[in-house]
């Protein structure tokens, strides 16, 4: 799920609302240096492969271990936000989207704190958590 935050003029808008904790997106991948083609290059150290002419090696963004299934790490969402280097790491079912007017609620779980302190004992070990970046996200997006 890709949203937009930051309004833009003369064209639709939609918002959403969400709670969790922003994390810079970069933090939710590894830089991994992979082969590019398949061809066999036993005994050839070359930038380019000799056999079709692609670069030998390219720089791959590789999801870390907990992000494998696309849209969650662990028990929780992830919300990467579009023209932002942020994602937004959320409590499940907090999340909501509209493009109409008027208000939006979002039901907050009786068993927030105790949410809180699962997603941060997860995400504490994984570099991922800032106490600070923990609240009800509001965003703005194109479309
Ligand atoms: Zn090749």
């Amino acid at each position: 799920m890709k949203v937009r935050m930051g309004y833009v003029s003369n064209s639709s808008t939609s918002s959403f609302i969400v709670v969790g904790v922003a994390v810079n997106t970069d933090k939710l991948f590894t830089q991994k240096e992979v082969r590019n083609c398949e061809c066999d290059l036993e005994g050839i150290e070359s930038q380019y492969c000799p056999k079709c002419g692609k670069k030998t090696m390219i720089t791959k963004s590789i999801p870390i271990p907990e992000y494998t299934n696309y849209g969650k790490i662990g028990d929780f969402e992830v919300h990467e936000i579009d023209y932002d280097d942020s994602s937004i790491i959320a409590i499940p079912d907090t999340y909501d989207r509209s493009s109409d007017y008027g208000k939006h609620k979002v039901d907050v779980p009786e068993n927030m704190a105790e949410l809180k302190e699962k997603m941060k004992s997860f995400l504490e070990p994984l570099g991922l958590w800032e106490e600070k970046e923990f609240g009800i996200w509001y965003g703005v997006q194109e479309g």
